[in-house]
């Protein structure tokens, strides 16, 4: 999707030092569309070949979302997953296959109300069930 000069001037355009491990980390998110946690971003990069630490993994991932380049999602459980996708959209997991789906949710259509609110960061919604591709097999 991105070539390596254009992930580089993304992460210096937010005043992130482009490091080849940095580099390497955002061109997988780019690839990888799961919603990969810390354990399996760190495991597919070994796999790679890419001997980056657990804590070089974490803390690039934590700056790119401190920097707004990724997102985490929490979905079943309290592990962290990372999304590249930044923009507010809902997600759909299979019960059957453990894929988790992007979804395009217009929010502001859904009219929620959140009267205690005091500002909001970040809008998530999850639905789970089986996927279409688990459905047509089944
Ligand atoms: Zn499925
Ligand atoms: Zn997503």
């Amino acid at each position: 999707m991105q070539s390596f000069s254009e992930l580089t001037a993304l992460l210096e355009s937010k005043g992130i030092k482009p490091s080849l491990q940095r580099l390497l980390l955002l061109d997988y998110m780019y690839h990888c569309h799961e919603h990969p946690t810390v354990e399996k971003i760190y495991a597919d990069l070994a796999a790679q070949g890419h001997a980056l630490s657990k804590a070089t993994v974490y803390n690039a991932l934590t700056l790119f979302v401190q920097k707004g380049i990724l997102r985490i999602v929490h979905l079943d459980n309290s592990e962290a997953r990372y999304d590249i996708l930044t923009n507010d959209h809902g997600h759909f997991v299979c019960e059957c296959c453990g894929a988790i789906y992007d979804e395009p949710v217009d929010f502001d259509q859904l009219n929620l109300q959140f009267p205690e609110a005091g500002s909001i960061r970040q809008r998530d919604i999850f639905y789970r069930g089986v996927c279409k591709r688990c459905k047509d097999k089944g």
